[in-house]
């Protein structure tokens, strides 16, 4: 739904906000935050700037449905906020909107209600009880499956599961804390047995991730045409990958601890209504391909369920750092190649009866496209390891090196709207505990 916190013609107050990149006026993203010296707290990206939102209600800037989706959101988490669903994101989205707008309430206070953003630490903003992640990048299951399975890179279930693994909840981390290279178990094919050290193929995968509003009880399935009622925003989400570890031990079972060392997610929450003005149908199926079972199959959801978000992963190495040359881009892919939307996920996810809890988070798989540097990890980038990628400053990678910064980035733009983006999901590789 499209309403007045959309207008392009909207300008705050908050001057680094008209015009900002990330965060205009229209973008809103929640958060926590530690200001200087102050402990975490809720909060909302404006600008180069954050609205401490417990501030503003002690200022006694809202009233009503908003003060009451302001109290949920003020604490050390998002969770209760998570949970509390689209009528009180909309109420606080449309009193913030107001605050900040040019000649809003919130100018006075000013000085009360604002932190540099520059100034504060950022945290992961909820709770995670529980990370799902899926596999809907259908070019990313192309490129990978045809390393193994030349002829035959797509298995039949593909086509009618929104296939996913439960991942790790206890080590995901908000961009910006350190990476330690994982050690691990791991055996190359011409090895004859597996050693244990530091991961040698080390990756990581682009994901949009999903943040689950309200949840479910157990039992009881979220049918696909409610399914979007559970889902409360989105973020870049990093699920770093130690390559070589992953293949030897998923022999027959899935990732395990290729996986859960560290997944990493951006600190701001874009919610589902700042993304309005950037949704559309769902990009049609290739021809031949089985429409999705009945359950996962909604006319609103194909009419309005595809996501229009550009994402971007680029490299800082630490020569490129040394020498003060910028970072590289690595590739560039449109959300659009999302074989299945985040609807069908919850439907999916809860078909069984399995239930979701407020502050759940799923990451959508790799997000690649199907041509060159639209690639969405190294392992694709690289064919496994047997290309060399060209950073274009004399070095090359085949997989990630200690010191390496992975930098993701996303935006939404449209003809007519006011261009939003997620901010920054960044980490650094550091050395391996040695052994
Ligand atoms: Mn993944």
């Amino acid at each position: 739904m499209i309403d007045a916190t959309h207008d392009p013609a909207r300008m705050s107050w908050v001057a680094s906000a008209n015009g900002h990149a990330e965060f205009p006026i229209q973008n809103l993203p929640l958060g926590i935050f530690s200001p200087a010296g102050g402990g975490p707290r809720g909060g909302i990206a404006i600008g180069d700037s954050i609205l401490d939102i417990g501030a503003a209600l002690d200022a006694g800037l809202f009233a009503g449905a908003a003060r009451d989706a302001a109290e949920l959101a003020a604490g050390r988490t998002l969770n209760a906020f998570m949970e509390a669903g689209p009528a009180a994101r909309q109420a606080l989205r449309r009193a913030v909107s107001d605050l900040l707008a040019a000649g809003g309430a919130g100018e006075a206070q000013a000085a009360r209600i604002l932190h540099d953003a520059s100034a504060c630490t950022l945290h992961l903003p909820n709770r995670v009880g529980n990370f799902t992640d899926f596999f809907a990048g259908i070019h990313h299951v192309i490129t990978a499956g045809q390393m193994t399975r030349p002829d035959n890179p797509v298995l039949p279930n593909y086509r009618y599961v929104p296939v996913a693994y439960h991942s790790r909840a206890s080590s995901v981390r908000v961009s910006g804390e350190p990476l330690r290279r994982p050690n691990g178990q791991r055996k190359r094919p011409d090895e004859a047995a597996p050693e244990f050290g530091p991961c040698r193929n080390l990756d990581y995968e682009i994901e949009l991730g999903v943040w689950v509003g309200p949840g479910n009880a157990v039992g009881e399935p979220i049918p696909i045409g409610q399914a979007a009622h559970h889902i409360a925003g989105f973020c870049l989400l990093n699920d770093w990958s130690a390559r070589d570890i992953q293949s030897w031990e998923s022999q027959p079972l899935g990732p395990f601890l290729g996986k859960s060392f560290s997944t990493f997610v951006s600190p701001w929450i874009v919610t589902v209504e700042a993304m309005a003005p950037f949704r559309g149908p769902q990009p049609p199926r290739p021809a031949g391909d089985p429409a999705p079972l009945p359950h996962l199959l909604d006319a609103g959801d194909q009419a309005g369920g595809g996501l229009d978000i550009d994402f971007e992963v680029w490299i800082h190495t630490a020569k490129m750092r040394a020498e003060g040359t910028a970072p590289h881009r690595l590739s560039a892919v449109n959300a659009a190649i999302l074989y299945w939307t985040v609807a069908q996920m919850v439907a999916h996810h809860t078909s069984n009866g399995c239930n979701l809890m407020p502050g759940d988070l799923f990451g959508t798989g790799t997000l690649s496209g199907p041509d060159v540097r639209t690639e969405g990890c190294l392992l694709e980038m690289s064919r496994g390891g047997s290309r060399a990628i060209d950073l274009g400053n004399g070095e090359v990678r085949r997989y990630l090196e200690d010191g390496d910064d992975i930098i993701f980035r996303a935006h939404c733009q449209r003809p007519g709207q006011v261009s939003i983006g997620f901010g920054e999901c960044r980490g650094r590789i550091g050395a391996a505990l040695a052994l």
